[in-house]
């Protein structure tokens, strides 16, 4: 084993991903095989116009990733007397998301 590979920078040339975007290498000196995803992500866009889901997708292999992105709107007062509760609502679903603080009262 060299000293290159012992330090964990092996050898060897990164094989072109396939219809899957697997690639692989197999070291010139030692024989380790490493293997990395590379995914082609489109952006990510919504699933519709009243939801806040978003989805991209890689345009090699088809693979899916979703996450969560509200537009909240400004923080307003729930009610005049009770300052401590605030809430938000989102501009797209319409969901709210209001302050977690305990009263003292
Ligand atoms: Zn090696
Ligand atoms: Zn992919
Ligand atoms: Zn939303």
């Amino acid at each position: 084993m060299s000293v290159r590979c012992r330090l964990g920078r092996h050898s060897g040339t990164w094989s072109l991903p396939g219809s899957r975007c697997e690639i692989v290498r197999i070291c010139d000196s030692c024989g380790r095989r490493a293997e990395r995803t590379r995914h082609i992500w489109s952006p990510y866009g919504y699933v519709a116009e009243d939801r806040c889901d978003q989805v991209r997708r890689c345009e090699r292999c088809g693979s899916a990733e979703s996450r969560l992105r509200h537009v909240w709107g400004p923080w307003l007062y729930l009610d005049e007397q009770i300052v401590t509760a605030q809430t938000h609502t989102c501009q797209r679903c319409g969901e709210s998301e209001r302050t977690r603080r305990f009263s003292t009262l």
